[in-house]
């Protein structure tokens, strides 16, 4: 057992501020620099893992029911029963409902989420369990860096304004979409944004993002109303990964994305067709493992 902290920081035209620090005790491993993400099959919904090269570990959203335990049991050692961050997306039931399992059976650090209100059960019973078990709770803002040391940072791109307790017209509009960057590889994690979002991110906030990135995390599990090309332009990444359920209700991902992403030369891994997929990245170049 050893000791990391990452920390809060903003992104450069802002101060550099630590706005807060957290300690996570975590088992060591000999993870040799590397950083390890796994996109889970997880059916309709998304469920993403990524451990640094210290060892933190955080979780991204936990799909629609408890296969989202299995997952993390499959990638998890046994004895290992502690993830440091989950971070909410967005209270669907898609991407909520496996956390709330999450939280009940491992002991988490802290929670990132965008505050955001929305009326299901599901989200009443996540901040029942939040405020039982005394897990803090950051809400996520624009601009800031959670700093998980080694050259990796997760860096917010939205929400760009404060959603706490407040309901947007479209709950994608208060997405916590953030940058996941490990020295000079990088991963865009768009949730269930949309396009609307993705314009506002281009136009209001391009001088301070940076969007290219190596893989991109499709928006809204590769609806019609995300991935626009002008985003793809702006992203142009050398993988996409869509998380889908097979043969889900919805029909995603849709065609006309799958034809998008072929037409900008974007190598395409789907859950629902392709299983889980793994990336490792030494710092330089994301690969598929
Ligand atoms: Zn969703
Ligand atoms: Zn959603």
């Amino acid at each position: 057992m050893k000791k990391k902290n990452f920390k809060w920081c903003f992104l450069g035209g802002l101060s550099v501020l630590a706005i807060f620090i957290w300690y996570g005790v975590f088992q060591v491993e000999a993870r040799r620099g590397l950083l390890t993400v796994d996109f889970f099959d997880v059916g309709q919904g998304d469920g993403i893992f990524f451990q640094t090269p210290s060892g933190n570990q955080v979780l991204i959203d936990g799909g629609p029911d408890s296969a989202i335990l299995s997952k993390l049991g499959e990638t998890l050692p046994f004895w290992d029963r502690s993830i440091d961050v989950l971070i909410l997306t967005h209270p669907h039931a898609d991407h909520i409902d496996g956390l709330l399992e999450v939280l009940k059976r491992y002991d988490i650090g802290m929670v990132l989420e965008s505050g955001v209100n929305h009326s299901i059960p599901e989200y009443n019973e996540w901040h029942q369990l939040l405020q039982s078990k005394n897990i803090p709770v950051h809400i996520a803002r624009f601009g800031e860096i959670i700093d998980f040391g080694d050259g990796v940072h997760f860096d917010v791109y939205s929400p760009q304004e404060s959603f706490f307790g407040s309901s947007p017209k479209n709950i994608h509009d208060a997405m916590v979409v953030g940058r996941l960057v490990y020295a000079s590889s990088s991963i865009l994690m768009m949730g269930d944004a949309e396009k609307s979002l993705e314009y506002q991110l281009l136009w209001k906030k391009s001088g301070f993002l940076i969007f290219k990135s190596d893989i991109l995390k499709a928006g809204h599990h590769g609806s019609k109303t995300s991935s626009s090309e002008e985003f793809l332009r702006a992203v142009s990444p050398q993988f996409a990964v869509i998380s889908a359920g097979r043969k889900n209700r919805y029909g995603h991902p849709h065609q006309e994305v799958i034809d998008r992403l072929n037409s900008f030369g974007i190598k395409v891994f789907r859950t629902d067709l392709d299983g889980g997929a793994r990336f490792i990245s030494d710092g330089n170049i994301l690969r598929r493992k």
